[in-house]
């Protein structure tokens, strides 16, 4: 089978319809909506365009299906979500390809979010067993407590483009480990890995209503009401923190469950005593995942004085080093951005950078052609008031920043209103141990590039959101604590 064959051969295996009540079914009035290929600015398919009336009987269905999914036996949640990460490994290709098509992103990363959102059905397949309360003497002898924790209730997803299938992955393990159902709605650009998500469920035996997909167009549309309707007791949201504003705002009215995920502008501190090899390493890993368009990626590098010029040499190196391409093409490094929006984001970023006076050591402009391509990008010299250190860049583009001191370097990395995760290079473990304390945020990698772990409680602090997901704590959102007062 040629590439374009095989391409088109996953895509005519995805389903394109709301996914409501175990049904697959097409949008209220018929209407669509197309998925671009971001490389190629074609639209590779039509899904349905879910209309009000849709969200609220997918709310419907998952409001009818709770009770009996509660009373679920635990081990039987377990096994559905067990049989799903067996399927997910075993269609990792195809997943990946999907993925890429719409998304972007080389398929070698394709393949590691794939391997990383299986995970989370794993990790839950392991804790839904794992729920239980406690029986306690009350302090004055007289009585017992008695603690149980039970589901939330149906829950509204919102996910976003950046990690189609992970970010769906999060929310969904827990909750059906939990014995919550829900509702849940992709983003308008990346809604096939989430539709192919479902079918996989559905063929691992969850029943019918647990699990409701709704693509739409307009997704305030459809979200708003669904957040006003008294059978929604969770939203969980992961996305920017001006539309989480929003839902928060939304959410207001019923006092909702909210977990929230939103923005980062992570800093990237490389202290003098640093080991400049995995600084270098980790940078790469930390900047260039996903094309940059991560909430974890390194939004700013602010380096000592002493080691600035060498790692921005080495860093130079490796990134001009990168192959551009369509993601789906072997050997490419870097794919697309996911739409001309963002490209201009990233393009107005650097233009500001470099009119303050910032030096540009590598690339700096959008590759001409079809494709929302932007060149991998390093900015030396960023001064501080430069708009790329305060706001998140989503792309291909390395900032470098210096310090002189560790109270200069914690101060810049604190300077902003997120706080998702920071990355901290030293050998000096009592620095180590003193800056992971001061910087604000619900992650920090210490001389690693990466935080996301499945078995490990992702989140921030700040605007950056509460909630966490994944670890012993993800499951946490998706409980209820009941306390009850024994007379004994
Ligand atoms: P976005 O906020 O534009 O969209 C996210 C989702 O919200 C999409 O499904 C979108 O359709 C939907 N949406 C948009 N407006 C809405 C509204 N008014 N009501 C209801 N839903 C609405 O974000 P994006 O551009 O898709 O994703 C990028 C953002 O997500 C970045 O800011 C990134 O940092 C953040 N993100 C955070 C995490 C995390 O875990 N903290 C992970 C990935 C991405």
């Amino acid at each position: 089978m040629s590439g374009a064959e095989r391409e088109q051969a996953v895509l005519d295996q995805v389903p394109t319809d709301l996914y409501i009540g175990g049904e697959w079914r097409a949008a209220t009035g018929g209407g669509t909506l197309p998925v671009e290929d971001p490389a190629t600015e074609q639209t590779l398919v039509e899904v349905a365009d879910g209309q009000v009336d849709d969200a609220l009987a997918a709310l419907a269905a998952a409001a009818d299906a709770q009770a009996a999914w509660a009373a679920s036996a635990p081990r039987e949640r377990g096994e559905i979500l067990r049989r799903a990460y067996e399927a997910i490994v075993a269609q990792t290709d195809e997943l990946a390809l999907l993925m890429t098509l719409e998304m972007g992103k080389a398929l070698a990363e394709s393949r590691a979010e794939i391997a990383y959102a299986a995970e989370f059905f794993r990790w839950f397949s392991e804790e839904a067993v794992r729920v239980h309360g406690r029986y306690m003497v009350n302090t004055t002898g007289a009585g017992r407590i008695l603690t149980l924790r039970q589901p939330v209730g149906p829950c509204v997803f919102v996910t976003p483009w950046n990690f189609p299938t992970a970010m769906g992955t999060r929310k969904i393990a827990p909750a059906i480990a939990a014995g919550c159902t829900m509702v849940v709605k992709p983003a308008q650009q990346t809604p096939l890995s989430m539709l192919a998500l479902a079918r996989i469920l559905e063929r691992a035996g969850l029943p019918a209503g647990v699990l409701n997909v709704i693509t739409a167009r307009h997704s305030g549309a459809v979200i708003e009401p669904l957040l006003r309707d008294r059978r929604t007791r969770k939203l969980s949201f992961t996305g920017s923190t001006e539309v989480g504003r929003t839902l928060i705002r939304q959410s207001a009215e019923q006092v909702l469950r909210v977990s929230m995920e939103l923005g980062g502008n992570a800093p990237f501190l490389v202290f003098e005593d640093a080991d400049l090899d995995a600084a270098v390493e980790g940078a790469m890993t930390a900047k260039m995942r996903n094309v940059g368009e991560a909430c974890t990626a390194a939004n700013r590098f602010h380096v000592h004085e002493s080691l600035a010029a060498e790692f921005a040499e080495r860093l130079t190196e490796r990134m001009a080093a990168l192959r551009v391409g369509r993601g789906a093409e072997p050997d490419v490094d870097v794919g697309p951005l996911i739409d001309s929006a963002q490209r201009d984001t990233v393009s107005e970023l650097v233009d500001d950078a470099t009119q303050r006076g910032a030096h540009l050591a590598l690339g700096g402009s959008a590759v001409a052609g079809t494709g929302y391509f932007y060149e991998p990008t390093v900015l030396t010299g960023v001064p501080a008031d430069a708009r790329v250190l305060a706001e998140e860049i989503f792309g291909p583009v390395a900032p470098i920043a210096t310090f002189s001191t560790e109270t200069e370097a914690v101060d810049a990395a604190n300077r902003t209103e997120y706080g998702l995760v920071a990355y901290v290079y030293t050998r000096d473990l009592t620095r180590a141990l003193r800056v992971c304390e001061g910087i604000e945020t619900g992650m920090v990698g210490l001389n690693q590039g990466i935080v996301s772990n499945p078995a490990a409680p992702f989140g921030g602090v700040k605007q950056s959101g509460f909630g966490r997901e994944g670890g012993f704590e993800g499951i946490g959102e998706y409980l209820e604590t009941k306390y009850v007062a024994v007379a004994l």
